[in-house]
């Protein structure tokens, strides 16, 4: 950014404070604001919104700027919303984001759930995964759905939004090609009846966009990154695309529209895939025991 620095917006003549190299325009602070809320709005337009949604919130950069998005949008929205917030129980990092996570609810004056590992699967993720901490990703993400799927049908919420951004989807579609698993670019469908629908407001905004949309609004914190990240196929994958959209702008918008458009044209396919009850909790799932089952016994402690 520093290299655009002097730029003028193409909006309003003032200085520019971000450069969008795929539609290769300079931005000031409030268009680049306007932008992003813009982009928020008009994704929740086409979609039909129950009076209350909740807003998946881990205190981290992406649901922190998504939050202050609907803040900043609320007189416009036909819905109210809640923060729901997991705690999976990671030391040295989880302990930071959540409190971060409370102090911003209380001075944006939105209410605010948490659900915690422990309380619902009656460990930490700390425990879960020792001795597996390569597979903590993939564990975390099924147990996460699970805490936050109860929670919402708790707070009797039928929708709700996550903070991934385009970046997010374009990862989740490279990481689904490489491992050559076809079924997870479905991930949901086949279960969606049963499960809190979710929705991606920040889907066509990038990672820099969010962020600085953060850092703007003041929101930027540097908390600690989860100890598990840096082991994940997920962080390799993020590098390889930064290489890509740095040398051909566009690379990380086509990779993530590139899965949303098979969802959309394939997904039928996938959702007369049928799921059934799991034997041991009741949820549903691909196979007898679900996945969430799954994990707990193969760690032995269901
Ligand atoms: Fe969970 Fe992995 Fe994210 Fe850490 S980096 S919170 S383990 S999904």
């Amino acid at each position: 950014m520093a290299d655009n620095y002097q730029k003028i917006c193409v909006h309003c003549q003032r200085p520019a404070v971000y450069f969008d190299r795929v539609r290769k325009i300079h931005l000031c602070r409030d268009h680049l604001m306007a932008f992003v809320e813009g982009q928020v709005l008009s994704y929740l337009k086409k979609i039909r919104l129950p009076p209350v949604i909740g807003i998946a919130f881990s205190g981290g950069k992406d649901s922190t700027a998504l939050l202050k998005a609907f803040c900043r949008i609320r007189s416009e929205l036909p819905c109210s919303f809640l923060a729901l917030t997991v705690d999976e129980g990671i030391e040295g990092y989880r302990q930071d984001t959540i409190q971060a996570a409370e102090e911003i609810c209380k001075t944006l004056d939105v209410p605010h759930q948490i659900i915690r590992f422990h309380d619902v699967f009656g460990h930490s993720l700390d425990q879960l995964v020792a001795g597996s901490e390569r597979n903590a990703c993939t564990i975390c993400g099924i147990l996460r759905r699970r805490a936050l799927e109860m929670l919402a049908k708790e707070q009797k919420i039928r929708v709700i939004a996550t903070g991934h951004n385009q970046d997010d989807h374009a990862q989740t579609a490279l990481m689904n090609a490489i491992s050559a698993d076809v079924k997870k670019t479905f991930t949901g469908l086949a279960e969606s009846s049963w499960y809190t629908r979710r929705i991606k407001p920040f889907s066509e905004v990038s990672e820099r966009e969010v962020t600085l949309y953060a850092m703007l609004n003041g929101l930027f914190r540097n908390l600690p990154e989860c100890p598990y990240a840096v082991s994940s196929l997920r962080g390799e994958v993020r590098t390889l695309l930064y290489r890509y959209e740095r040398d051909h702008p566009g690379s990380m918008r086509n990779a993530a529209r590139f899965e949303e458009e098979i969802r959309e044209r394939l997904g039928d396919l996938f959702i007369r895939d049928s799921y059934q009850a799991c034997i041991h909790c009741g949820w549903p799932g691909s196979g007898r025991v679900c996945q969430v089952c799954a994990v707990l016994q193969e760690k032995r402690i269901t």
